[in-house]
């Protein structure tokens, strides 16, 4: 067991501390036999780093603030993974039905999580309240939706656990990827502050159990100020609600996550720190411990723990420009393949025995395994010559990378492990995933045959 008790804090993990332990990674990974013809590839959790980054988090907010810290769930939709984020005290952010279920299997309590969809059914918006799971309601209509679904739930069980809350959009512009940005004046999340601000007052005001406002305002390639300006608002419209109706009503302000995540190095920047620092500018009747204060965060929470793994099947000179085939493509990295300048994902080369090759640089391609010119990890990249044989280690990769399975050209989910110190210093392999089988994916592709339906009569047109 690895130790993930609060008194167990250790500071947040230096570059060449980040380095060593990837270096110490792909040794193991080739020791260990886990990469071969039927498995080129895997992906790695450093749990010390993973554990780093919960404590950080939780480091940064004093005890006596009540605040409820979750993790994003679609950051890294692993099993086991979540459960080790439920043993540290960890919520769950969950978007769909399946997130939901899996955060209740990995053992989060009901109360710990949050349901964020912006397309709620009936049917999981009474599960919602049945669990007693809080959720923010995305828009008006879905508004409509819950009024029903509370007043069934009060005749049923009396008034319902579920802190209930409003999404917002806080409208205050783009950060630099623009499929990223959750807070332009058009973004389809939440209902906008600036054209609902009236109505949104009096619908807190009609509603007593409405006590919780959300802002997820922050992402990938967004300034921390610019996301705290998006708090702001939304702290704005809660002393707002306040006064109207003459009593603290709202309860909880759920900030989000977004806390972007350098690519670039092995540094970790900005910090959970940063981001409180930009916060409290921003903001600091936040921290006067009125309001608890709920985060999100998925990325930031996970990025920098994940390495994938992939060995060079070949290697070949195209056009003058040397290019390294290997396994690892857009079934894993989907989002750096098909956007390279807004998701670009280092690359390192490692020997056949797993250790780092130091050489001079060289200008090379390295390619995916999948059927698509795009499919391009490195486009003119300089790195050390690459040989067939030898390993790619792709770092940053622990959040989405291992949960978003692209499944181009029905290329497997990779296996998915993580290591860890124990108490006795010794570093300890886990299986966190298993890699989908062949015979898994010949299931998944369908029935053996088309399979009739029953016949079901044409409506009468004159009824
Ligand atoms: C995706 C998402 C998050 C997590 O975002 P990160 O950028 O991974 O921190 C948090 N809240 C909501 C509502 C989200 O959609």
């Amino acid at each position: 067991m690895i130790d993930a008790t609060p008194g167990a804090w250790r500071p947040l993990p230096g570059p060449d501390a980040i380095l060593q332990r990837r270096k110490q990674i792909v040794a193991d990974v080739v020791r260990q036999g886990f990469i071969d013809d039927l498995h080129p590839l895997c992906g790695v959790l450093d749990l010390d780093t993973l554990d780093e980054l919960m404590w950080s988090l939780q480091a940064v907010y004093p005890a006596e603030l009540p605040a409820v810290h979750t993790i994003a769930a679609k950051a890294i939709t692993l099993r086991p993974v979540l459960a080790r984020f439920a043993d540290a005290g960890f919520g769950c952010e969950v978007a769909s039905p399946g997130e939901l279920e899996l955060a209740l299997a990995a053992g989060f309590p009901a109360e710990r999580i949050v349901f964020d969809s912006p397309a709620k059914t009936t049917t999981e918006i009474a599960r919602a309240l049945e669990l007693g799971v809080s959720f923010n309601v995305d828009n008006f209509e879905e508004l409509a939706r819950v009024d029903q679904a509370v007043s069934q739930a009060v005749a049923r069980i009396g008034r319902p656990r579920s802190v209930i809350g409003m999404r917002l959009n806080p409208q205050t512009g783009a950060g630099a990827i623009d499929a990223m940005s959750t807070a332009t004046s058009t973004s389809k999340f939440g209902i906008g502050l600036a054209d609902h601000r009236d109505e949104i007052v009096t619908a807190f005001a009609m509603r007593p159990w409405l006590s919780q406002l959300h802002v997820h305002s922050g992402s990938q390639g967004m300034r921390l100020e610019h996301a705290a300006e998006g708090v702001r608002l939304t702290a704005e419209v809660a002393a707002d609600i306040d006064k109207r109706v003459g009593f603290q009503q709202i309860q909880r302000i759920d900030v989000g996550g977004g806390l972007p995540v350098n690519f670039r190095s092995d540094r970790i920047t900005p910090t959970f720190a940063d981001h409180r620092a930009a916060l409290q500018a921003a903001v600091p009747q936040l921290f006067d411990g009125t309001y608890t204060l709920v985060t999100e965060f998925g990325r930031a929470l996970t990025a920098k723990a994940g390495t994938v793994v992939a060995r060079v099947e070949y290697t070949k000179v195209t056009g003058g420009r040397p290019i390294a085939i290997t396994h690892a493509g857009v079934q894993v990295a989907t989002r750096s393949i098909f956007a390279p300048e807004a998701w670009p994902l280092r690359v390192e080369v490692y020997d056949p025995h797993g250790r780092r090759r130091e050489d001079p640089a060289l200008v090379q391609d390295v390619a995916g395994p999948a059927c698509f010119t795009g499919d391009m990890l490195a486009v003119g990249r300089e790195l050390p010559a690459v040989h067939p044989g030898d390993l790619v280690a792709v770092p940053d990769t622990g959040g989405y990378y291992f949960s978003t399975h692209f499944s181009y050209n029905a290329l497997p989910r990779p296996a998915v492990y993580t290591v860890g110190t124990d108490s006795a210093g010794d570093r300890r392999w886990s299986l966190a995933r298993r890699a989908q089988t062949i015979e898994q994916i010949v299931t998944e592709a369908g029935e053996p045959s088309l399979k009739p339906l029953p016949f079901v009569s044409p409506a009468c047109p004159s009824d």
